[in-house]
């Protein structure tokens, strides 16, 4: 599952291409219905931003090209010309280079203003904690794991960085938000800009529940547990002898 930081890194690679006009092609049959290419094609790339999970490429004349890559997709930067098996769902070619979206799921053309509503983002300089706390406090009900992959509340976060966000400030996946308070929810969104960032610009940080069910903490020395929750039914990675508390699930 790509997560935030990864459309990052991608949006830092699409950059060489912002500011030439592009020749754009949908190779894949399910994006060629779309019709992409007699609206963008030679014109100039003027933007390319990640917004939580959405890679936006805002072209000239006010048009914007909203990429979310879902499980499977994937951007890679070539050289131009590069030969390739398969069929891409976007190429966009500039001079030197040319971006090429695999597996794109979603595309859509949407107005500068048609984006959708989606939570400050978590890897914002700086983040918006505020309104992050402000969004998460209109749900009191809903557990804390459950809400944080909630992209109207915050964007960016995925299933691996929250558990090891939740993990690093002590706070259980399964409490509600009601019994968290403002310093505990800030501490693990602090905690989840940190890792995102230094993953962003370096290697990944290390992992510490993410995947590691049935292994020791390395904090506590408690067994790290996981369990599926919420209604889109994420697997929840925590440990019960540092982070106590809410309805876990009996083991
Ligand atoms: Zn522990």
């Amino acid at each position: 599952m790509p997560e935030g930081d990864s459309l990052h890194r991608a949006a830092q690679r699409l950059q060489v291409l912002v500011g030439q006009r592009v020749e754009v092609e949908t190779p894949h049959p399910r994006a060629a219905v779309k019709g992409l290419p007699g609206r963008l094609d030679g014109r100039r790339l003027e933007q390319v931003e990640a917004v939580g999970k959405n890679l936006l490429l805002h072209f000239e004349g006010g048009l914007v090209l909203r990429s979310h890559l879902r499980m499977k997709g994937r951007w890679r930067l070539e050289r131009r010309g590069t030969a390739r098996t398969g069929k891409p769902w976007l190429v966009l070619r500039g001079a030197e280079h040319e971006a090429v979206l695999w597996n794109g799921a979603v595309l859509e053309l949407v107005g500068a203003r048609g984006a959708p509503r989606l939570g400050p983002d978590i890897l914002g300089e700086p983040p918006d904690y505020e309104t992050m706390l402000a969004r998460l406090r209109a749900e009191p009900e809903r557990e804390v794991g459950d809400a944080l992959l909630d992209q109207r509340l915050v964007a960016g976060i995925g299933n691996l960085w929250k558990a090891e966000a939740l993990w690093e400030a002590h706070v259980s996946p399964w409490r509600r938000l009601e019994e968290v308070d403002d310093s505990e929810l800030r501490a693990v969104l602090e905690a989840a800009h940190t890792s995102m960032r230094a993953s962003v610009e370096g290697p990944r940080p290390a992992r510490h529940v993410y995947r590691r069910a049935g292994r020791i903490c390395p904090r506590c020395g408690g067994i790290v547990r996981s369990a599926s929750q919420g209604a889109n039914a994420r697997t929840a990675y925590w440990c019960p002898g540092c982070q106590v508390g809410g309805n876990a699930p009996p083991s």
